[in-house]
């Protein structure tokens, strides 16, 4: 039975979603500005072990995952370059593929882009205006807080007393508030050249907040059974993202909350502004191979901190190497036939320890350990050649299905057919046909992930691999 900590109790609480077998799910993905860190990579693995999870203990799992792009960082950086936030944003988005599919991360669901969202979030919007949840101010609207008194549910911030401080992600807006922990839900822009779109509300841009509340609503329900994210958004972003759901809806937002523990580096999390991150790539440039990131990042369970060290990473390149070579040699052992029912044994022991680790709070530290286990005891089998036929196939099909949520022995991924390609490029052209552009993005996107560069011309959509 799946039990995990849920941030609105702050209990240990067993799963059950809202439909039985189904499992909804969001994670707030990134901002994309610039490349992730690896960072941002714990988040978005410890995710994936929650969907991969999932998924082995047989629901069937909607995952969605937002891209953020629009906000005040990109803004400003697009306008540097002198280009659209489109354009400015589409070499991110194509590396944030590259970056997930090297890491390991199955692709979510569904992955809407707040650009391509704002009429849903116009109309959330609308109606906390109708409710008097929102109110206009100099031609922005804000979320009033004193109309919800269930602010702070998540968090357990007192709120009583001054709250700046209490978060470096606090909205620093500069305009006209009725109340100081009021937050933005639509901005009007500061000048003419920032990017803006035309609404009953006045024309303007989505504060950060609204978008998940739209997307997630839009696609999963309006009550749906995880969400999820780092630890640093719990507040402001998830408080906000209650008010503004159950404002609207008069209904339970989200069931269970899991918030991810940070990657810190000598006590400090890694992230943009402090300076002290490493991307994946940058990782990469240095020779450490994408398993041994993905090992590092989920060898430590999602509810503590990992120091990032690059001694720690070396650590963890000779596992995976080490894994990888027991799992040939397992492959490639000679055999008698039979089942030598030591073995056996051993093997449906490890299977029964990893599901209830993974089963306790997610803890992936346990079925790692569970793996180095039997792999001991598998080695001194082999080294006694003690290996029968019917222990190496049930030996293969258990690491196949730990690695069906760990994903460290690495599946090799198969590079994709002229044919597939052709079929993706056809459904993005109908797609654009129906003028559903945000499918025709996603078509791009995935390509794009898969290394694979499209280019419109007169004479329709040519295709390169890339190099
Ligand atoms: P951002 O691109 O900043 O919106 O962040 C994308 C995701 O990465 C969010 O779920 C953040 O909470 C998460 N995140 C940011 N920094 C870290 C870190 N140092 N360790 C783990 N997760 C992080
Ligand atoms: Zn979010």
């Amino acid at each position: 039975m799946l039990r995990f900590r849920n941030t609105l109790t702050g209990k240990i609480e067993e799963f059950q979603p809202l439909r039985a077998g189904e499992v909804r799910f969001y994670y707030c993905g990134p901002t994309v500005w610039d490349f992730g860190h690896i960072g941002n990579f714990r988040s978005a693995i410890a995710a994936d072990i929650v969907r991969r999870y999932l998924k082995f203990k047989g629901f069937k799992v909607t995952h969605v995952m937002n891209i953020t792009d629009v906000e005040d960082r990109i803004i400003a950086k697009s306008q540097e370059a002198g280009l659209s936030i489109d354009d400015y944003t589409a070499k991110y988005i194509e590396a944030l593929w590259e970056d997930f599919d090297a890491l390991g991360c199955e692709r979510p669901e569904i992955v809407p882009r707040a650009t391509r969202h704002i009429p849903e979030m116009i109309d959330l919007i609308e109606k906390l205006l109708q409710t008097g949840h929102a109110y206009q101010s100099e031609g922005s609207v804000y979320y009033r807080i004193a109309s919800f008194p269930e602010y702070g549910k998540l968090s357990k911030i007192n709120f009583a007393g001054n709250i700046a401080g209490a978060s470096d992600r606090v909205d620093t807006d500069k305009y006209e508030k009725e109340d100081a922990r009021d937050f933005a839900l639509w901005k009007e822009p500061a000048n003419a050249n920032e990017p803006a779109w035309d609404a009953p509300l006045g024309r303007g841009r989505p504060g950060w907040h609204i978008e998940c509340s739209a997307m997630s609503m839009k696609y999963l329900g309006e009550t749906f059974d995880i969400h999820a994210g780092g630890i640093d958004l719990v507040f402001p972003h998830h408080e906000n993202e209650i008010a503004q759901s159950e404002g609207a809806t008069g209904k339970q937002f989200v069931r269970y909350w899991i918030h991810f523990e940070h990657l810190k580096v000598d006590g400090e999390t890694m992230s943009k502004s402090k300076g002290n991150y490493y991307t994946y790539r940058d990782v990469a440039a240095k020779g450490y191979s994408a398993g041994a990131v993905r090992y590092f990042l989920l060898s430590v369970p999602y509810n503590k901190q990992i120091n990032f060290t690059f001694d720690a990473l070396g650590g963890a390149e000779k596992t995976v190497v080490g894994l990888r070579d027991f799992r040939a040699r397992l492959g490639e052992a000679k055999t008698t036939p039979g089942l030598n029912d030591v073995l056996h044994q051993a093997a449906v022991l490890a299977a029964a320890e990893f599901e209830a680790g993974m089963d306790d709070d997610l803890n992936t530290s346990v079925a790692l350990a569970v793996i180095h286990n039997l792999t001991r005891v598998v080695n001194t089998a082999l080294a006694r050649k003690k290996l029968q036929e019917e222990n190496k196939r049930e030996l293969l099909e258990l690491l196949e299905r730990f690695d069906s949520v760990l994903n460290i022995f690495g599946v090799e991924q198969h590079e994709m057919l002229d044919s597939e390609i052709q079929s993706l490029i056809d459904g993005r052209q109908e797609a654009r046909r129906r003028r559903d552009f945000g499918r025709a993005d996603e078509i791009r996107d995935e390509l794009a992930g898969r290394g694979i560069i499209l280019e419109d011309s007169k004479d329709g959509v040519r295709w390169r691999r890339k190099q």
